[in-house]
């Protein structure tokens, strides 16, 4: 059982809603990317925990903590009758290889290295669960979910899941038994609720709002949007697909909420960021969308 949604992180909406406003530096796209493939990544073992996992299974996704001034964060925590497994997912591509410790690619670029960092978060998630009361033996896996991905010299270690062991794991997981109580409900509680807000990332570039192309961004391809001669439609000027006007609507929305949580969401404040609706439609659609504070010229959505 899905315990919660699989948001993207704020960091991961907001490069997100920038990239088709305004050029991104080249740290920022390549942070962007890695999200956008760790997120791709995460999603597919979403639908291996689906497939393989019995639905008494608690399954936590995406969980962010801070403990002791230290931010970390969590891909996929498992909860069974006697364990807790952790899972970093990783949707790596192409051909790595490990040397002295330290982990390359092919052309010899070194990253960092994801063993070091799977230990990291297990010494720090111990830590906090020290603040809970829990017998269950817990486990941390290192899962390398892309396919296309080769590790040369791969130590022969259990918590390293590489591609063609991904089923065999999963079928493992399958095999544990599942029998959940009020301590393990209480459990994944403590691990909701526990959690903090994402940080903003060092590459999130300053954006302004007069820095920003303004307009509706298409879901599909990203670019932009304008109304097409079906009602209540707007059509994409890149890809061409359609979509009605309120569900664009609603997304732009929360890309400026998540852009400027500082600034109002009003009527003008959103006829302006989408520059393709009338007054009249950005009031329709707030109205029916969102509760409101104040009154008349003052009005204030909130989302
Ligand atoms: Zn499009």
């Amino acid at each position: 059982m899905m315990l919660n949604e699989r948001l993207k992180s704020t960091n991961h909406q907001v490069l997100a809603a920038l990239s088709p406003r305004m050029t991104l530096p080249k740290d920022s796209y390549i942070y962007f990317n890695n999200l956008k493939k760790g997120y791709e990544g995460e999603c597919k073992f979403d639908e291996l925990c689906e497939k393989y996992l019995p639905p008494e299974w608690f399954v936590l996704r995406n969980l962010h903590y801070t403990l002791k001034g230290t931010d970390f964060q969590i891909d996929s925590i498992l909860i069974s009758q006697y364990n807790l497994i952790l899972v970093d997912i990783k949707n790596f591509e192409n051909d790595y290889y490990i040397k002295d410790g330290n982990w390359y690619t092919l052309s010899q670029h070194q990253i960092s290295n994801p063993i070091a960092q799977k230990e990291r978060i297990a010494i720090l998630f111990q830590d906090l669960l020290n603040h809970f009361s829990s017998n269950l033996l817990v486990e941390t896996y290192l899962l390398f979910i892309n396919p296309a991905f080769t590790l040369y010299q791969a130590p022969i270690d259990s918590s390293l899941i590489l591609p063609t062991q991904i089923n065999r794991f999963m079928k493992t997981l399958n095999e544990k038994p599942i029998k959940l109580s009020e301590s393990h409900h209480k459990l994944a509680e403590f691990l909701l609720s526990n959690q903090t807000s994402d940080k903003k990332h060092k590459c999130i570039p300053e954006h302004r709002y007069d820095m920003l192309k303004k307009g509706i961004t298409c879901e599909v391809c990203n670019n932009f949007m304008k109304l097409s001669s079906k009602r209540s439609y707007l059509k994409c000027t890149s890809c061409g697909c359609e979509e009605k006007v309120e569900k664009a609507f609603i997304r732009n929305v929360l890309q400026y909420r998540v852009l400027f949580p500082e600034k109002a969401i009003t009527t003008n404040n959103l006829v302006d960021w989408c520059e393709v609706l009338s007054d009249r439609t950005v009031s329709g659609l707030l109205r029916s969308n969102y509760k409101f504070i104040g009154h008349g010229k003052s009005v204030q959505y909130l989302v």
